[in-house]
């Protein structure tokens, strides 16, 4: 039964902005431009919990943006688990990757209207503790029940006091005769199809979304490998309070990460957006002999309550957003591998970005609304180009599919073996709080020369003339994983 205040939203009435989806991106969008004084409609198909497999650790990047926001209190009071780092395992050998110093990190930025009254820090709750949060000296990412985090975010949407929420399913994007966007229809229980009007409208209907192409018929995501899920109870994680990514020769990675004092998610990738046909024999085959000892008496127990879920890995590049009284945003405007977590972070700081561009503009002024969306566009991409492109060029190692992507993924863990700048430099792109595209360029080419470098070794003198040759293709593979994707980020 839907609460009737989620039904009567008021359609005569000019917002100043609509957001369609209330996942992860559009209640921060909301909240932020309602503190800002913006009056906004808030447009969610289903209200109540979403139960799904994304979205389950934030890295220390989304966190610190959270608390520009000043909405970091969606982390409390969902059992919510504390993330300090990685751990990466490679055919048996592994090496922790903690999370930055927060020395090394520039200070969160506040956003005006948006953070007060102590709601840019955690509070005490029997998961989060203020101490190890706010006074550790390294950062820190948290991971949680996707669901129990999207409901806090969506509880603090229900608090501001110039927002209505409104259940329904958005059916169309509504324009004028000069083709500029002027709000959304949205099919309501019991009243039907309503039209609301809004200076701007703010497309985050996620991964799925049907409105994204209202920016370009072409901007439609590819999709070339799936990740299989599963919830693994009380499992003894070899890694306490850290990632674990689990990496071999001969089979895909394999993310497991706790999410919950006893619920422990695994996310093991397959190379195809078309999964097996027998899900559970290839998870005997083709996963389980390779996780550490400790994970299999959980893993063995999930399998036999056979719960398997799936999604897509989806990679779009972001496109301007260049129509009038439009603005796309969150995984509706651009998305990245899952491999590396990074979705929300990416989603989140554009939020703080928007609103540090917009929020304090007269959105009925549209046009000056639009030279700052496009503007935008280039702004956002030194942070989220270093998240997508990592995301990408380190899937291509991991899910390594012929010789030379296997030195490479041999080359990255060594590389990362070596410890000092060669982990702390890598993590602070994987966290989210280095934004330098041109630094994660020079970072991956010394894996590469690394790769090159171990290759030759391990030929030996006598097969230095095979060595050499071999680097050659090494060299020219790690183009091909890196560049393209680069090109795309930083020029499309
Ligand atoms: C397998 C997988 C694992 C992932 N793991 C992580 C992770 O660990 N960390 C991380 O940071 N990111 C992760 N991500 C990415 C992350 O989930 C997304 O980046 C994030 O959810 C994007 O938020 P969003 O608000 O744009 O979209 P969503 O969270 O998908 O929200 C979209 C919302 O729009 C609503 N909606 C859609 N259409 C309509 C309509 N027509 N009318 C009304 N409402 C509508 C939906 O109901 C939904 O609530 C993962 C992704 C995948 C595929």
């Amino acid at each position: 039964m839907v609460a009737t205040e989620l039904l009567n939203a008021d359609s005569g009435v000019i917002y100043d902005a609509i957001v369609i989806g209330a996942g992860v991106i559009g209640p921060a969008v909301a909240t932020g431009l309602a503190r800002k004084g913006k009056k906004v409609l808030i447009v969610e198909r289903d209200w109540s919990m979403p139960d799904r497999i994304v979205g389950e650790l934030l890295q220390p990047g989304g966190l610190r943006a959270l608390r520009s926001l000043g909405m970091v209190q969606a982390i409390n009071h969902i059992d919510a688990y504390p993330v300090t780092g990685y751990t990466v395992f490679y055919n048996g050998e592994h090496v922790d990757i903690p999370y930055p110093y927060k020395s090394s990190c520039p200070p969160v930025e506040k956003l005006k209207d948006l953070v007060k009254d102590g709601n840019d820090k955690v509070v005490e709750d029997e998961t989060i503790h203020i101490k190890e949060y706010e006074e550790d000296e390294r950062e820190r990412g948290v991971a949680f029940v996707h669901g129990k985090f999207l409901n806090n975010l969506r509880s603090i949407v229900g608090q501001e006091k110039n927002i209505t929420r409104l259940q329904g399913n958005c059916v169309e994007i509504l324009r004028n005769a000069e083709n500029e966007v002027v709000g959304a229809k949205v099919n309501i229980e019991g009243r039907g199809k309503v039209d609301f009007k809004a200076h701007l409208t703010i497309i985050c209907d996620g991964i799925f979304s049907r409105f994204r192409r209202e920016l370009d018929s072409q901007h439609v995501p590819s999709v070339s490998s799936s990740f299989v899920g599963m919830a693994l109870k009380n499992a003894k994680n070899p890694a306490p309070m850290h990632g674990h990514v689990i990496l071999g020769t001969n089979h895909m990675p394999v993310l497991v990460y706790q999410i919950s004092p006893d619920e422990t998610r695994i996310l093991c990738a397959y190379n195809s957006p078309k999964l097996p046909t027998d899900i559970k024999s290839w998870l005997i085959k083709d996963v389980q002999p390779f996780l550490p000892e400790s994970l299999r008496p959980s893993f063995d127990e999930a399998l036999s309550d056979g719960k398997f879920r799936s999604m897509p890995n989806s990679y779009l590049p972001a496109r301007q957003n260049d129509v009038t009284g439009l603005c796309v945003i969150g995984d509706a405007l651009n998305m990245r591998h899952p491999l590396t977590g990074g979705g929300m972070t990416v989603g989140l700081n554009d939020v703080v970005l928007l609103i540090k561009n917009i929020g304090d503009l007269d959105f009925s002024d549209r046009e000056t609304v639009l030279d700052e969306l496009l503007g935008y566009h280039y702004e956002r991409k030194n942070y989220d180009s270093v998240i997508n492109v990592l995301s990408v060029a380190l899937y291509s190692l991991f899910a390594a599919d012929n010789d030379n992507l296997k030195k490479l993924q041999k080359g990255c863990f060594k590389y990362f073996q070596r410890g000092g700048d060669c982990v702390s430099v890598p993590v602070a792109f994987l966290s989210g709080v280095l934004p330098r595209p041109l630094l994660l360029t020079r970072v991956f080419s010394a894996v590469a020369l690394y790769a090159v470098y171990l290759n030759i070794e391990e030929r030996g003198f006598l097969g230095l003339p095979m060595a050499l040759l071999e680097g050659i293709m090494i060299l020219f593979t790690a183009a091909k994983v890196f560049t393209p994707f680069l090109y795309r980020e930083l020029c499309s």
